[in-house]
């Protein structure tokens, strides 16, 4: 589907007068839509609930809004746990799905009385040691082998250091009920940025099954199956979307055909979606700096891998629009780079283009999730603002960009001092 930016020249040009560029913007309206479609996918299930991967996007502002939707948080650390706090987002609406998880961490996300996810059966001994076993526990889930939809394989989950095998499972279940624990939850992350509307489906009616067998050999109470993230986004625009509410159907005939039979028709699903809740609904906006014309021509922007580090670590694709330039011709071919120093710093690699001058206004979609969070300081380069524009067209600073003093602050600076 043809990619057209939620901003026009001139809303950008609104907020560059207030915020310089490069920044995130999110759009609310976009969020809140998206939200309320995954909500409606799964209605069916009584107890549906999406933990948004915080990982993804972590900003208040922007768990805030989704709260307001009725989204909880999925958390892997200490830090992420006092963003979900900060938001007065406690108990059993925080997943702790962690790994390799420091002692300090547990005990955070214990004491915010968050669903602990465990990434291992030995954490049934890490865990009795911090006091009283939950009333719940979930447990994350690795049937190594590959993971398949037909004759495509879509992950390895055997080379992946997530998640348990099925007797570790049941031997922690059993475990854990002699400790006291009540009920159980399922959780397996089985392959990232899916855009089929099969994978959910698919990973559904593996966990269900899963669900039935363990209740059958432990007799442990199932009160919930984690989906947890995965499902992708059209980064292309000649990518399929996704249908989020084909997938909500999908995974309700699983759960029919499998779950409703076997009398555990109560058992609530639950998602850790960051992805699919953000991405659509994040700009990188960004100024044309400089062009040069050598073996190929290279845009250079004020936006570089330290804002978005997707293309340059894995290849991805993003989507580019010149601003007031929307409908032009794509008769220019560019590499779009940042100014790290790092040849990998593109942002395009000949892409088509319409024609491209200095102070041009770029739009890098689909940045809502794993941009800004993965920014880093490389080189120097600081992190930028983050804007969350509301659906009545106004907008508001959510992070203010970095200045050097930030990025010096962590020094011990007894023997040197910096003017700004
Ligand atoms: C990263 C992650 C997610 C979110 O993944 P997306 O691909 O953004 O949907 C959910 N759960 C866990 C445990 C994760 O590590």
């Amino acid at each position: 589907m043809k990619k057209t930016p939620f901003i026009t020249l001139d809303k950008a040009k609104e907020i560059i007068q207030q915020v310089p560029t490069p920044f995130h913007l999110y759009d609310e309206a976009g969020i809140r839509r998206n939200a309320r479609a995954l909500k409606a996918a799964f209605s069916w299930n009584k107890g549906f609930k999406e933990y948004f991967a915080v990982k993804a996007t972590p900003n208040p502002y922007i768990l805030k809004v989704l709260h307001e939707e009725g989204c909880g948080c999925d958390c892997a650390t200490y830090t992420e746990l006092l963003l979900a706090e900060a938001v007065g987002i406690t108990g059993h609406e925080v997943m702790f799905s962690s790994n390799v998880t420091p002692e300090k961490d547990m005990r955070k996300a214990r004491e915010m009385g968050a669903y602990i996810n465990l990434d291992d059966a030995t954490y049934v001994d890490f865990l009795e040691k911090l006091g009283p076993v939950p009333e719940t526990v979930c447990l994350r889930y690795n049937p190594g082998g590959s993971f398949s939809l037909g004759n495509t394989i879509m992950d390895m989950p055997r080379d992946a250091k997530y998640g348990m095998t099925e007797d570790q499972m049941a031997g922690a279940i059993n475990r854990l009920m002699k400790l006291g624990t009540k009920h159980f939850g399922i959780h397996a992350f089985l392959a990232s940025n899916t855009t089929t509307n099969e994978y959910y489906p698919a990973l559904a009616g593996q966990l269900f099954r899963l669900a039935v067998r363990l209740r059958n050999a432990t007799g442990a109470d199932f009160r919930f199956i984690n989906l947890s993230g995965g499902i992708g986004v059209d980064y292309r625009p000649e990518q399929p979307a996704c249908d989020i509410g084909v997938i909500g159907a999908g995974v309700r005939a699983r759960f029919e055909e499998i779950l409703t039979p076997a009398g555990m028709g109560d058992v609530a699903i639950f998602t850790e979606l960051g992805r699919f809740m953000l991405a659509p609904y994040g700009h990188l906006v960004s100024t044309v700096l400089h062009q040069k014309h050598i073996y190929r021509e290279y845009i250079g922007l004020d936006a570089c891998a330290a804002d978005l580090m997707r293309p340059a670590m894995y290849g991805a694709y993003h989507h580019i629009t010149v601003l007031g330039k929307e409908d032009a011709i794509l008769d220019h071919v560019y590499d779009v780079t940042g100014g790290l120093c790092e040849n990998n710093d593109k942002f395009a690699i000949e892409r088509s283009l319409p024609a491209i001058s200095r102070g041009d206004i770029v739009v890098i979609h689909d940045t809502g999730a794993h941009g800004f969070s993965m920014g880093y300081n490389y080189n120097g380069k600081l992190r930028s603002a983050e804007v969350l524009l509301h659906g009545d067209g106004t907008f508001q600073l959510i992070r203010r960009a970095e200045t050097p003093m930030d990025y010096f602050a962590t020094l011990d600076c007894t023997e040197f001092s910096f003017h700004n």
